[in-house]
Parts: C-alpha cells; structure tokens; sequence
C-alpha cells in the first residue's frame, strides 16, 4: 500500500519562514535605523561600524556587534551596506572579497548610476550576487508607511529570495536589471527636490527681502506647489512621450517675457538671481530656436549636451 500522500500544500499549515540573518556594515544615522528596522522585525542581525562604539544602541536593541568587517560578513548570507560613499564602500569591501563570495551584498550607499555598475561588476567578477539601492527616506521614515527604496541587479531571481528581509525597511521599487537604474531613479527624484528647495529658497528670499515673516509665506507656498505639481509634473511626462509640446496653457515666448520680472525685482531687493540665471538662458535658447509657442516640455529635450 502506497505511503499515505502529503497533503495538498494549499491544505497543510505553511511553516512561517523564521527570519533570514542579516548583516549590517556602516551605522551612521541610516544604517542605525536600518539595522534597528531589521531588528524590530525579529531577524538576527549583525552589525560592524568603523567606529566601534556606534554598535552599542543596537547591541542592547539585541544586534550582535562584530569586532571586524570580515566577522560581520560571514556571520550572514546578506550583507547591507550604507557608507557615506561608495568610494569608502569600494576601500572598505575590496579586502572582503573573499568573504563576501556566494553571499549577496546589498548596496544603500548613495551614488552614480556609474559607481554602481562598477561596484557589480567588481562583485561580479568575484562571485558575489550585488543589489544597488536608492533610499527615498530620512532614517526617522524607515519602517513607516510611505518610505521606499529602489533596488537594481541583475539577478531578480536571488533579489526574490531575500524580498521578505529588504521589506522589513522599506517598501521595494524594483527599479530593474541594469545595476545602475535605482540610483538613476533616486537622483531623479532628489534633481526634482533640489530644484524645488532652491526656488522656495528664492521665494523665502525675496519676501524675507521686505521682512514679512516666513511663517506667512510658507503655506501659501505649500499650497502653490502641491497644485502646480499635479499639473505640471503629469503634463510635461504626456509632452515628452508624445512628442507634443505646443501648449494652449503657458507657452515658452511668454514666459521668457516674463522672466525679467523676477531677475529684475530679485537685483532691486539685493538678491542674486541663483537658479533663474539658468532658466533665463534656456528660454532664451528655446525661443531663439523656434520652440516659443511649446510649453515646459520642450526645455526638457533641451537640457541634452550637443
Ligand atoms: P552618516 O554620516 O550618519 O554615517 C556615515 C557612515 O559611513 C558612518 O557609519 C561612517 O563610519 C561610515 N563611513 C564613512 N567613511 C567610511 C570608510 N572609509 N570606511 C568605513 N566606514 C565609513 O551618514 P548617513 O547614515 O546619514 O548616510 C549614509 C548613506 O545613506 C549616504 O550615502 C547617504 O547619502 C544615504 N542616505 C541618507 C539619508 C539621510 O537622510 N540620512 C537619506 C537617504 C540616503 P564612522 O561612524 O566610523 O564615521
């Protein structure tokens, strides 16, 4: 008689996987949250810092603290790092490569999408399965709904095995197989908040510049930006994919007409013109070029180097 069948695995009680160890190299302001998210979230984690002393909040937070990176590495089959930059990441784990070999090292140093495709193929070449990450969160938001991380490496399939560990940080954006497109993402999205903390820059500027308070400005700027980004954002991503930047809204000759208002008042009030220098320069070129009845989509395409 045939031994009695398993039962059908949607049936049986799937053991809850115990959760993975981890290893955190770097505990800076990010890489003490991220291995404290870990923590909270029951993993063995183990933790190296260049100053040893960072190790103990997270040793009483129940983290193993290890005496040099090599011990650190091989306490865990997944490695995360979060450095200052990857050239320390590059000077730290070039002597590791024998010890991070068979593992996966799992990069959260900002960077170059360039770095990045450098760092995996240096891991490549000695047998280590890398991931490049993009945080898109201060250390305080890790853990927290809203946070989230881009994450790029060629082998998706490794990166699905250690999914449930990576989520106890942040939600994952896979950002794809080219290593450097997750920090590719994350510079675009900071490009767009420096671009923005500049002009509330300026706008504080100008009105600090007849001494209203800053306080009476800050919500209406608030509000002005929140609006113009639902349109502007969406609409200049429509122009560039369809090709079509004529605009019945706010065309470039107007605006480059424009412009002097702001250039002019700011050299009235004794303010340099900061970002507005750039901006005048590139309605100039779009208009001198043919593109004054386009909207702000067409600055866009011309922003790319002859
Ligand atoms: P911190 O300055 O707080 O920490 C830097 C860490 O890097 C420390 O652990 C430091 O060690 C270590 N380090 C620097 N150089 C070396 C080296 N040569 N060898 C070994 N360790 C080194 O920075 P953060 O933690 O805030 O930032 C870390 C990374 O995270 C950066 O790339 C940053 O851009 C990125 N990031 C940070 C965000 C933030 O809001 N803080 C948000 C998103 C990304 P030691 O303690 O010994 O000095």
């Amino acid at each position: 008689m045939p031994a009695q069948q398993p039962l059908s695995p949607s049936l049986s009680p799937s053991p809850t996987p115990s959760p993975a160890p981890v290893t955190v190299l770097g505990l800076g302001l990010m890489g003490s949250a991220l291995a404290a998210a870990l923590l909270k979230a029951g993993h063995p984690t183990t933790v190296w810092n260049r100053t040893a002393a960072k190790t103990g909040p997270l040793a009483a937070q129940g983290a193993q603290p290890a005496d040099t990176a090599t011990e650190a590495i091989t306490a865990s089959p997944l490695t995360i790092v979060c450095l200052t930059t990857n050239d320390s990441v590059r000077s730290l784990l070039e002597p590791e490569a024998d010890a991070l070999k068979g593992r996966t090292l799992v990069n959260l140093t900002n960077g170059t999408p360039s770095q990045a495709r450098e760092l995996a193929a240096w891991a490549e070449a000695h047998g280590i399965t890398y991931f490049d990450g993009g945080i898109m969160a201060v250390p305080q938001m890790i853990a927290t709904p809203g946070a989230y991380i881009f994450y790029s490496g060629s082998d998706e399939a490794a990166f699905a095995t250690h999914r449930p560990t990576l989520a106890a940080l942040a939600d994952i954006k896979w950002a794809g197989t080219d290593p450097g497109l997750a920090a590719l993402y994350d510079l675009a999205l900071l490009t767009g908040m420096y671009g923005m903390a500049a002009g509330v820059a300026q706008a504080f500027a100008l009105t600090g510049s007849e001494g209203i308070p800053a306080r009476e400005l800050a919500p209406l700027l608030t509000d002005w930006i929140v609006a113009m980004t639902h349109g502007v954002v969406p609409g200049t991503a429509e122009a560039l994919d369809t090709d079509r930047h004529l605009t019945d809204v706010s065309n470039l000759a107007m605006n480059r007409e424009a412009l002097p208002n702001f250039t002019d008042t700011f050299a009235e009030q004794g303010l340099r013109a900061g970002l507005f220098e750039s901006l005048q320069e590139l309605l100039d070129r779009a208009v001198e070029q043919g593109y004054g009845a386009d909207g702000f989509s067409r600055l866009v395409t011309l922003l790319k180097k002859d």
